[in-house]
């Protein structure tokens, strides 16, 4: 991607001699600090991405000491626009990256947005800076149409009116586009999305009390906080929080909150082939630093596992030994789902 004429400056950084930086980097970046702060990521989190050459877009700094970094090192090569700042680049068609293997929410459609995943396009197709999450794009997309409007006070997605929901789902096709007859499956998709999205961004919210959000009007936000603070909330939550604790973190990951799909695309990358499924089940499960297990029962089903293969294993060598070769006497292999 060529530069546009408006960004030349970011990579006139340095005076010849490269003892002092130029006007048009310092009037450049006054304008860029100056943008990224209008945008909701900083009203709400007072923190930004950094896109100098060490950050990549990756890390989040104040924008003092973003502003620090750029001067130091310079813009990542290829960030003409800010995307991860929350600028529109130029509409591009996303449909060849996505993958054939994604969820419905992803086929066949046309993100026509800018939103902050869509520097990871224009990074990728210049320096392979950062990778393109589709996943993310979409998720990213549904907060952004809840925030939109937000003038209800309700507990949890479901609670929400059904025509809050479509008015968001409106808001949510003026971001994407996709082919009329996905229309049924992707609002089904929403609602499961956004129905964990909005519980995410309610922890969010409870997390930063009493910062109000920035999506959030006053009134609403009293509302919630009512709600918050109740009895009837408070036994929920308990009772959520005893539901996990039984099921000694079922729910747990290595990854955080990178999509399994996406670890099993960069595993591939990596070594250039399909992973196994027992690779794939000790990347998710198993602590990169020294090897241990995430938790009990990602161990205890690891163990059953080896436990059923062993017990086939013999099951075979015996039946080798009395000379059975019949193959329906075999004992069924172990797939997938067997983890
Ligand atoms: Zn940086």
């Amino acid at each position: 991607m060529t530069i546009p004429e408006h960004r030349k400056w970011m990579i006139n950084r340095l005076l010849p001699g490269k003892v002092a930086y130029t006007d048009e980097f310092i009037k450049g970046m006054e304008e860029f600090i100056k943008f990224a702060c209008s945008q909701p990521k900083y009203l709400y989190e007072k923190i930004i991405r950094c896109p100098c050459k060490i950050c990549k877009n990756i890390k989040h700094f104040t924008p003092d000491e973003v502003n620090v970094h750029i001067f130091k090192k310079g813009f990542i090569p290829g960030y003409w626009y800010w995307t991860s700042h929350g600028e529109e680049a130029p509409s591009i068609n996303l449909n060849e990256h996505v993958h054939s293997s994604d969820s419905i929410s992803h086929q066949g459609c046309i993100f026509d947005m800018s939103s902050s995943s869509q520097s990871n396009i224009l990074a990728e197709d210049s320096e392979h800076v950062n990778r393109f999450d589709p996943h993310k794009v979409v998720i990213d997309g549904i907060a952004n149409c809840i925030w939109s409007k937000f003038e209800l006070a309700r507990p949890s997605w479901k609670k929400f009116p059904e025509s809050t929901r479509e008015m968001w789902f409106e808001e949510f096709k003026k971001k994407f586009k996709w082919l009329p007859h996905y229309n049924d499956a992707i609002w089904s998709n929403i609602n499961k999305r956004a129905s964990s999205k909005t519980t995410q961004l309610f922890q969010d919210v409870r997390k930063k009390l009493p910062l109000k959000p920035h999506w959030m009007g006053d009134a609403v936000f009293k509302e919630m906080k009512v709600y918050w603070e109740s009895d009837e909330f408070k036994t929920k939550s308990e009772r959520n929080k005893e539901n996990r604790d039984s099921n000694v973190g079922a729910s747990l990951h290595t990854g955080g909150c990178v999509p399994h799909r996406l670890i099993y695309k960069r595993m591939k990358e990596a070594t250039g082939k399909d992973p196994s499924v027992l690779e794939f089940y000790f990347r998710t499960h198993r602590k990169k630093s020294d090897e241990s297990w995430v938790n009990e029962k990602a161990e205890a089903t690891y163990n059953e596992f080896e436990r059923k293969k062993q017990e086939i294993l013999a099951a075979q060598s015996a039946s080798v030994v009395n000379g059975e070769t019949n193959s329906a006497s075999q004992p069924a292999q172990l797939s997938e789902m067997d983890i």
